[in-house]
């Protein structure tokens, strides 16, 4: 099977069994989305969608951050990881936000990685779910599955991952992939248990293809 192939047909399947994902993150505005993506950094959506209600309910808007303390903030995110570097990035990202940008999330790439806590990933994120960029934003999912499967070989780092996909996938699909590879690695083709006997592209997977008839399971 060619590269062109597999990316072909894993783009099929997913377009017609998830033709229209979303992120797991709740979000009502930009600005909730960004601070959202800035607390799932190493921590699961679920546990960030436990904590953002209260968070947000007192600190509704970059105005009101701003003007919190990086204590205030801690106290809401304490059971996230990395809290206090968490309430560090978002009082600094209100703040540059007030600052900077009129109090309005930017939808370019070099304002979004001037904010404390945003990185690429983050700023890929904002750009495809809230700005409709063909934008993709690598996680350890995206980066793992994809280099699995074979959409990608031999990428060591996420950037090199990011570019290959963004040169195969149509651009019209790029955010929708984002989705697309992050759902299937977070149920299904699992860091340390794929269930591939569960999953419907694996005819078009080079880690099934190579795995000796399909005795992994
Ligand atoms: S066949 Fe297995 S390794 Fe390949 S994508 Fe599916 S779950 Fe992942």
């Amino acid at each position: 099977m060619t590269v062109e192939e597999r990316y072909k047909g894993i783009i099929e399947w997913f377009r017609q069994t998830m033709p229209d994902p979303r992120t797991e993150l709740n979000y009502s505005n930009p600005f909730e989305l960004l601070v959202a993506v800035i607390l799932s950094a190493q921590c699961t959506d679920k546990r960030v969608n436990m904590i953002t209600p209260a968070l947000l309910e007192a600190f509704p808007t970059p105005e009101a951050m701003s003007q919190a303390s990086e204590n205030e903030i801690f106290n809401f995110i304490k059971s996230v990881s990395y809290p206090n570097n968490k309430a560090k990035s978002l009082l600094g990202m209100a703040k540059m936000l007030v600052s900077d940008f009129a109090s309005q999330v930017p939808s370019d790439i070099d304002s979004l990685l001037k904010l404390p806590g945003v990185g690429r990933k983050t700023a890929n994120v904002i750009l495809s779910v809230v700005f409709d960029k063909a934008a993709m934003a690598v996680d350890t999912h995206v980066f793992r599955v994809s280099e699995r499967i074979g959409l990608t070989t031999g990428s060591k780092n996420p950037v090199t991952t990011e570019k290959t996909l963004v040169k195969h996938i149509p651009e019209d699909l790029i955010a929708r992939a984002h989705h697309w590879l992050i759902l299937h690695g977070r149920y299904v083709c699992k860091s340390r248990k794929p269930e591939c006997l569960e999953c419907g592209i694996r005819q078009y997977c080079r880690f099934w293809s190579k795995s000796a008839a399909g005795t992994i399971n």
